[in-house]
């Protein structure tokens, strides 16, 4: 499928100080180079620890905060270019669903009138019929749900109502930043079904932002890890789960119970915490957590390298290439 979503050498700095006296302006490359794209219709998993830059990275497609660098297409144009209306369809085309359901909801609408609130703005017929039946869709009776109000609905309903309320804008891009993670499981199961359900219906694509590697594993298509800012692995979800080539991506792995039975024998756990971003180290920044550290792990940075045969596959460890000067590196490419 042709890519909805292309994003070329995204990048964004934040400042930081550490006191108030710190006359000192420091940075945190929250975004540091990041390259990805998504088919139509595919969903992308983003991975990786909190601060990693998984949010910042939603935000900046998005364009809810400015990129300091980078490019993004959508459908073939890019998004820089667009103006009034055209900027304005691509954002009613862009939806996203976050976390915390009771936020994003106006307390004072009602739940029909939330749902309805966008397209009308944006001069959609009919938002009134459409937000039942979107409520319908998502598992919502309308004839009890639609008069009443945030603060009346459960988180889960809640949720529902958010993604009902994305859909009325009828986006082809959803963008959903942990937006399944404070649900019980038995409400997250539904949701997921119901994404699932849609996506296919409706043709969305997806960038599906979680902690949670099971659940990544159930919605994605494709997965993308990320560490300090930057993407470390990426590649069909089968073959990251089941070959990942990443040590970190391993690592992150072997902590979730019951997943990749075949690597977590080889894997360690992943020791600390993520190292200060301000002061990312030198080469491979996962390198102080990283039980293959050599002396080039320090003086070279890794690139993204084609794992080969999976050609859609991508890591960046020296591990994986046989030019690195690493003393472990595979001689050849794994099959
Ligand atoms: Fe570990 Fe070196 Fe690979 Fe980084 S490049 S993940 S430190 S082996
Ligand atoms: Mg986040």
């Amino acid at each position: 499928a042709q890519p909805l979503l292309i994003v070329r050498d995204l990048k964004k700095h934040f400042p930081v100080r550490s006191s108030p006296l710190d006359r000192e302006r420091k940075f945190v490359h929250a975004v540091d180079g990041v390259n990805f794209s998504v088919p139509k219709g595919k969903t992308l998993g983003i991975v990786g620890e909190s601060g990693c830059g998984k949010s910042t990275t939603a935000r900046l497609v998005a364009r809810l905060m400015p990129a300091d660098a980078g490019e993004l297409i959508f459908d073939g144009e890019g998004v820089e270019e667009f103006r009034g209306l055209r900027l304005k369809e691509f954002r009613r085309n862009l939806q996203m669903v976050f976390q915390d359901s009771f936020a994003s909801l106006n307390p004072r609408l009602t739940i029909a009138e939330t749902i309805a609130y966008g397209p009308r703005v944006h001069g959609i017929a009919r938002a009134d019929h459409q937000a039942r039946e979107l409520l319908d869709r998502v598992g919502l009776d309308p004839s009890h749900f639609a008069g009443r109000y945030p603060h009346e609905l459960s988180g889960g309903q809640r949720q529902r109502v958010n993604i009902a309320r994305a859909l009325a804008f009828d986006p082809r891009l959803v963008i959903l930043d942990e937006a399944v993670a404070a649900l019980d499981k038995s409400v997250q199961a539904q949701v997921l079904n119901l994404l699932q359900e849609l996506k296919a219906e409706r043709q969305l694509t997806y960038l599906f932002i979680s902690h949670d590697l099971h659940v990544v594993h159930y919605l994605s298509d494709y997965v993308m890890v990320m560490y300090l800012g930057q993407v470390i692995e990426s590649g069909p979800v089968e073959r990251i789960y089941g070959h990942p080539a990443h040590p970190y991506t391993r690592a992150l792995l072997s902590a979730v119970p019951s997943m990749d039975p075949e690597h977590r024998t080889q894997a360690s756990p992943l020791a600390g915490d993520p190292p200060n971003p301000i002061n990312p180290p030198s080469g491979c920044r996962f390198r102080d957590r990283c039980p293959h550290a050599h002396a080039v792990c320090a003086s070279a940075t890794p690139a993204l390298r084609d794992m080969g045969r999976h050609s859609e596959h991508l890591a960046a460890c020296h591990l994986n290439d046989p030019a690195s000067g690493h003393p472990e590196a595979h001689q050849e490419q794994r099959p």
